[in-house]
């Protein structure tokens, strides 16, 4: 199998800031452009190559140090890299508009954020009101009115949470919201038997539907005794485009993934073990199936996770994806850090 020119998945890197409160170190770096790089630097095992040559940010790099061994660092070569003071518009025009397009064009994009908890995924997703995400950066693209000029735009919403490998409807209240099945039809589409369906037609009306649906992934984790830290939450929005000539649909899935931070270390209950080896297991299929879309492997293990089940038409054929790596600075988060950037580098 050839491998591919282009990475179906591109992988970005986001390092947060700090936040009041946190120590002043500096284990983490950004750096743009290979001038400055250190000839004390080592690249991680996994790191090899200096990844695909894409829009302006190539050549960028992560580095961590390590705050007992100032000649031990570890570079990690990600085309799209984000330092602290990146703002939400900064990485929307950068990586995800150009997504939004194609899928306007009729084509499945999917967006993650993965990280840590405390990493910034949600922030980079949701964002608040006051510094939106790119969920509501999205939609707002969507419903612009340069967007409607030529083209009527339709919009659907369904919004769905994956706790211990389990479907849950955050469109319907959780009392009435058992598990979803996981089915496959006659052609071999997955999809998730008697999902709701919500169609939205404004900014206004996604904002409502959104914040309802997030409000309830709280509930669910209450009722099931657990931070909602721990499930994936996807946001799909369907759009049909009609023009005076055609009609197109794509997909867009925007994910805030589950925490990726190893929880084998914290206590022995077996409810939190279960709930910690899902997250362990799908986050590490979701890594093998990206990594196998973006070298042509001929084998996808799409299969070995609901989460990448479900997902399977969105990454699979001619979509294509964008994973944010979430990062928190600082030493205490030091080897979260090295096993997210280690996840990008594999995964490319
Ligand atoms: P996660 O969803 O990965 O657990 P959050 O998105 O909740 O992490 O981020 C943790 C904290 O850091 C929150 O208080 C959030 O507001 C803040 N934060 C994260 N990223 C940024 C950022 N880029 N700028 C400002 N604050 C941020
Ligand atoms: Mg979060």
């Amino acid at each position: 199998m050839a491998a591919p020119t282009t990475a179906k998945v591109r992988i970005a890197a986001r390092l947060r800031p700090r936040l009041p409160g946190e120590a002043p170190d500096d284990a983490v770096h950004v750096v743009h452009g290979e001038s400055s790089c250190g000839s004390t630097s080592t690249f991680s095992g996994n790191a090899s190559g200096s990844g695909e040559n894409t829009s302006g940010a190539s050549g960028s790099y992560i580095s961590v140090a390590n705050p007992r061994d100032a000649s031990q660092i570890f570079r990690f070569p990600i085309t799209s890299c984000y330092d602290a003071d990146a703002t939400q518009a900064e990485i929307f025009n950068a990586d995800v508009r150009p997504l939004v397009d194609v899928a306007r064009g009729g084509v499945t994009v999917t967006i993650f954020a993965y990280g840590v908890t405390s990493s910034g995924k949600t922030h980079t997703m949701q964002g608040t009101p006051a510094d939106p995400g790119v969920i509501p950066r999205v939609v707002q693209a969507l419903f612009a009115p340069s967007s409607q000029k030529d083209e009527k735009t339709e919009v659907a919403v369904s919004y769905i949470e994956i706790y211990k490998d389990d479907v849950y409807d955050l469109l319907v209240a959780r009392e009435n919201a058992p598990k979803l099945p996981v089915r496959e039809n006659d052609a071999g589409a997955v999809f998730v038997a008697g999902l709701a369906t919500a169609p939205v037609g404004s900014a206004a009306e996604f904002d409502k539907v959104y914040s309802t649906a997030t409000a309830r992934r709280s509930v669910g984790a209450t009722l099931l005794n657990r931070a909602s830290s721990r499930s994936h939450a996807v946001l799909t929005l369907t759009l049909r485009i009609t023009t005076a000539t055609a009609v197109r649909e794509g997909k867009i899935n925007l994910v805030d993934l589950a925490g990726s931070e190893n929880n084998k270390l914290t206590g022995n209950d077996p409810s939190r073990m279960a709930e910690s080896s899902a997250i362990n297991k799908s986050l590490s299929v979701l890594g093998q199936v990206v990594h196998a879309l973006n070298t042509g492997a001929s084998r996808i293990p799409y299969r070995n996770a609901k989460l990448t089940r479900i997902l399977q038409d969105a990454l699979g054929g001619s979509s294509v994806g964008l994973l944010i790596c979430n990062l928190a600075p600082g030493a205490k988060f030091r080897q979260d850090t090295l096993n997210t950037l280690n996840f990008a580098v594999r995964t490319k």
